[in-house]
């Protein structure tokens, strides 16, 4: 095997699609050829790099999702109460000045 056939043969290989003959071969000139050594070596970085930053990025967009989703329902159950709280202190205000207004009124 020359290193234009190996060179050929990388992405087949880093995809475990060698096998028997071609698989000892492409082996066989790996170990005895430096450029193609490094080809490889390089082939493989890039190949399990993109991979995982594929699998990271899917990864951390599921977290971010479920801890954005998270958030929202706190965020939403928050202002829920805050808008009871609002909607209370108001009454309660009004009720407040009702009452100050009658006492006023009777007095
Ligand atoms: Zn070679």
């Amino acid at each position: 095997m020359d290193c234009k056939e190996a060179n050929k043969k990388m992405s087949d290989f880093l995809n475990d699609e060698l096998s028997g003959r071609e698989l000892k071969n492409f082996l066989g000139h790996i170990s005895c050829c430096k450029d193609c050594k490094e080809e490889l070596s390089i082939q493989f970085l890039v190949q399990e790099g993109m991979a995982r930053l594929e699998d990271g990025k899917t990864f951390d967009l599921k977290s971010e999702l479920d801890r954005q989703l998270a958030d929202v329902e706190r965020k939403m159950v928050f202002y829920q109460w805050l808008h009871y709280l609002v909607y209370g202190v108001e009454i309660l205000a009004i009720i407040t000045i009702a009452a100050i207004i009658v006492m006023v009124l009777v007095t």
